[in-house]
């Protein structure tokens, strides 16, 4: 079996999910760096204003830091859930409203960061804190958190002491994945763009413009240096995030042709699509000074809430396609379910399973386990464009075989049509040469055939003999006998003609009962002779009559000859001619030939053999 990327849809899925895990891990590993600590302390302090939160080592985490080094801290915050009234907890995600104090094991501060907007001496890498410390001492470093707002309601956790190497290291490794991937989106934009373009495709054009929006994100997303020229990723975030979701929900959609397979989710990716549009517009009015409301909800934490029932609806949506024979969404199935994964670990693990594990059971996952689950679930975003590059990609190759099946299919309806028409042409040809009661040709063929054999013998001077032929008093045979036997009298005049003459002789129904014979290269002698026989063989005809009565009838001839020597002989004096032998012909009593040779009229003479 030749297995072909764009007809097996599975094995480009397995591919992609294999290449979003890896990035994802990569991102992940470089943020996270080489050894992360986890700290704790007690809910209850955490939220005593202007308290010590009192956060200690866990004992098996105690950090020896050596001395002179400097290391990098990693700081996140989480909102905390008010009826998780867990005694530990040890998660790590964002605050912009906190101070950390560390400090060593004789309680000396060593550094303290201060996150309330008006200092900052902490570096911000994507949604994490950095902070770095030098330690002179060597011994345990401990961390303190204070949080000086009283209203603050957020859990504090802290994750992690790294050296500095690592520290760096992750800096780098962020901002280069991050530049890749955007690197790669707008590059898969421009691309598909100008297929779009070429094709005049909706659906090329929304996936450029999503990925457009995506790398756009993603940069946002990691923040690289954009603030330092001065660019407000904040609002890059707010406009692009919303529009990359609802394009998102839009390419599923319609990719995964939802509306076929499921209604409802189709209906209700619509209403995220709406409602994402909504944000953006709101954001856009925001931005250019139309005073608004803030928004009538926690905006982020809704962002990731909704991106994990994004992520299910299109989950099952894609499930239900694949079931239904929709090869390509399996792909959506496969490449979304680390981001899913992800989402959840984020949304359910850390703030939920793992401190209740660790409370309940003291179960504190191995390292390797915990920073396996923590890859980074935006790059896994990545493999979305490449997925639907590869259903596009996929869909204009089908496009363009149909398109070729039709195109020979209609060259082979020309083919047939040309043959058709080729056939038709050749009887209309037949129709318009021949006469249709003798089969002979007809006049026009004639007037054809002499026009040919006089430039034929004007070239070569062979002789060429034309013979003039009308039924001896014809009327009197329809007016005896009926129309309809003086056209078997006619048809059996044709016969006889056919048969009598050579092949290389061309006969034809000149008009009514009057026949021309054109005898190429044929003399005197020789015209003399074929006549005459002509003659007496219509003579000797006997033809029955509609009352089966028998009848005879005799012909008379005028023969003419081209002149090939004259340089004035045309066809209409030949014609002339041999009427003109035609007319001595009746006039001499008929049933004979008359031969005008030049000006001289031959008479037949009397030795002529008839055969
Ligand atoms: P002549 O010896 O002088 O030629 O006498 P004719 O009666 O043959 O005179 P002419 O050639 O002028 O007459 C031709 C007649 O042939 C007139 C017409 O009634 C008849 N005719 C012409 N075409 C047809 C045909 O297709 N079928 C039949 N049955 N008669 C035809
Ligand atoms: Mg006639
Ligand atoms: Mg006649």
């Amino acid at each position: 079996m030749v297995l072909h990327p764009f007809r097996n849809s599975t094995i480009f899925a397995i591919l992609v999910v294999f290449l979003c895990l890896l990035t994802g891990q990569v991102h992940a590993q470089s943020v996270t760096g080489a050894v992360s600590f986890t700290y704790r302390c007690q809910v209850a302090n955490v939220f005593q204003p202007g308290g010590n939160a009192g956060w200690s080592a866990m004992t098996e985490a105690a950090l020896f830091i050596p001395p002179k080094t400097r290391c990098w801290i990693r700081l996140s915050v989480q909102q905390p859930l008010p009826q998780a009234q867990l005694a530990d907890y040890y998660i790590f995600q964002r605050s912009p409203l906190i101070d950390i104090v560390l400090f060593d094991a004789q309680g000396g501060e060593i550094v303290k960061a201060s996150h309330d907007g008006s200092s900052r001496n902490a570096i911000e890498i994507g949604r994490r804190l950095m902070l770095p410390l030098t330690r002179l001492n060597d011994g345990p470093l401990y961390v303190r958190i204070d949080s000086s707002n009283p209203t603050f309601q957020e859990r504090v956790v802290n994750k992690g002491f790294s050296s500095l190497a690592p520290g760096v290291k992750a800096q780098q490794g962020i901002l280069i994945t991050t530049i890749f991937a955007a690197i790669v989106l707008l590059t898969s934009a421009m691309f598909t763009a100008a297929f779009g373009v070429a094709l005049r495709d909706l659906g090329f054009g929304i996936f450029s413009l999503y990925t457009f929006a995506l790398a756009v994100t993603l940069v946002a997303w990691d923040q690289v240096s954009l603030p330092l020229i001065g660019i407000n990723y904040g609002w890059i975030w707010q406009l692009s995030n919303p529009i990359s979701i609802s394009m998102l929900c839009w390419l599923a959609i319609r990719f995964g042709k939802f509306h076929l397979h499921s209604l409802w989710i189709s209906r209700a990716l619509i209403v995220v699509m709406a409602f994402n549009l909504m944000l953006f517009f709101w954001a856009l009015l925001s931005l250019v000074g139309v005073p608004l409301m803030p928004m009538p909800f926690e905006r982020f934490e809704f962002e990731n809430w909704q991106d994990v029932v994004m992520d299910v609806l299109i989950l099952l949506g894609g499930w239900r396609g694949y079931r239904r024979g929709e090869q390509d969404c399996l792909m959506l199935v496969l490449s979304l379910t680390p981001s899913l994964v992800s989402d959840v670990v984020n949304r359910f693990w850390d703030p939920l399973m793992a401190p209740l594990l660790h409370d309940t059971l003291g179960l504190v996952l191995p390292e390797w386990l915990n920073s396996t689950i923590h890859f980074n679930g935006s790059l896994s975003w990545m493999s979305l464009p490449l997925v639907f590059c590869f259903v596009l990609a996929r869909r204009s190759m089908l496009l363009h075989m149909t398109l070729l099946d039709e195109r020979k299919r209609l060259e082979d309806r020309v083919l047939h049509r040309t043959h058709e028409l080729h056939v038709a042409n050749k009887e209309l040809e037949l129709l318009a040469t021949t006469d249709s009661l003798t089969g002979l040709g007809n006049r026009r063929s004639m007037l054809d055939w002499i026009r040919h054999e006089i430039e034929r013998s004007a070239r070569s001077h062979k002789p060429l003999a034309l013979c003039m032929i009308d039924v001896d008093h014809f009327k009197k045979i329809n007016d005896t006998h009926g129309h309809l036997s003086g056209d078997r009298a006619i048809i059996a005049i044709a016969r006889t003609c056919n048969e009598t003459i050579r092949k290389i002789d061309m006969a034809a129904r000149f008009g009514g009962e009057e026949f021309v014979i054109l005898m190429p290269e044929t003399d005197l002698n020789e015209a003399r002779f074929a006549t005459e026989r002509l003659r007496a063989a219509i003579e000797a005809l006997s033809i029955f009559s509609e009352s089966h009565q028998p009848f005879s009838m005799t012909i008379s001839i005028g023969v003419a000859f081209f002149d090939n020597h004259c340089a004035d002989d045309t066809m209409t004096k030949l014609l002339n001619r041999a009427d003109k032998a035609l007319y001595q012909a009746k006039v001499a009593g008929r049933n004979q030939v008359v031969f005008h040779d030049g000006d001289a009229i031959v008479t037949p003479a009397e030795e002529f053999v008839v055969f």
